[in-house]
């Protein structure tokens, strides 16, 4: 009877270092459909070197560990867990140890909702995606549709969930006022405070190419403008040289990491 246990014993302990051996942590492999998707649909992973790729796709798997993604009324797909957290990624990829502290899950709904998360079809004003507040702190609302036109569309400088991502790291020093003080060094605040006013007098006065929702304030200005960064870099450069210059330094990107068209 004392043999049996003994060799019991044995053989858990025997099965827990194999166990342990086989999967240590944080090496689980990426798989293969994801790679799929983002070589087929993600501009931004097409652009990095074969190091950027395994760090982005790394760094994919620890958010989608760390963030639930819900559907509501909708099937979450790979597609969308793919283009989520390559949303979140994108604007913060050239900090090496950035994390959404402020999120815990992203709720997927199928089209556009109300200020109140209610499905709504024909209001004035859809709503494709929002940063929680209140008792829904640490959400995000996404339209799946928005999600998907985002990266589905060829050609556009709008992607919906690009810009929530940029929001919530806008609301990481309080508020979401355009001006990402976590992450933007404080000598170019003035500078970037006057880049702003001076595009949003260009779209008011028509004479900007960028989506005239950006114009609604400085907060949203940010977050339109970091969408055409990132769809379309090399044409907001030919474009807004200047905004394209001081977008390089907000998002960390002129340390010898040059992300330009190819
Ligand atoms: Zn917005």
């Amino acid at each position: 009877m004392q043999i049996t246990a003994l060799i019991l014993l044995f053989i858990i302990i025997g099965w827990i270092f194999w166990y342990t051996k086989k999967k240590p942590q944080g090496t689980i492999s990426f798989p293969e459909s994801f790679r799929t998707i983002l070589l087929k649909h993600v501009h931004f992973y097409n652009l990095l070197t074969d190091a950027d790729k395994s760090a982005f796709e790394k760094r994919m798997l620890q958010f989608l560990d760390h963030v639930k993604i819900t559907g509501i009324g909708v099937m979450v797909k790979e597609e969308d867990k793919v283009f989520i957290a390559a949303s979140a990624l994108i604007p913060i990829f050239f900090f090496d140890n950035w994390e959404y502290n402020n999120l815990n899950e992203v709720l997927l709904y199928p089209d556009s909702f109300s200020e109140e998360f209610e499905l709504q079809k024909d209001k004035e004003r859809p709503v494709l995606g929002m940063v929680g507040n209140g008792p829904m702190q640490h959400v995000m609302i996404l339209s799946q549709a928005a999600l998907r036109e985002g990266f589905l569309k060829e050609s556009g400088t709008q992607n919906t969930a690009i810009h929530e991502f940029v929001h919530l790291i806008d609301k990481t020093d309080g508020d979401i006022n355009g001006i990402p003080e976590n992450i933007l060094s404080r000598q170019y605040i003035i500078p970037w405070i006057n880049r702003m006013h001076e595009e949003i007098r260009e779209i008011r006065e028509g004479n900007s190419d960028i989506n005239p929702y950006g114009a609604t304030n400085q907060g949203e200005f940010f977050a339109v403008v970091s969408e055409y960064f990132f769809e379309k870099p090399a044409e907001l450069n030919s474009k807004h040289p200047e905004l394209y210059k001081i977008l390089q330094k907000i998002f960390n990107n002129d340390n010898g990491k040059p992300f330009v068209e190819r």
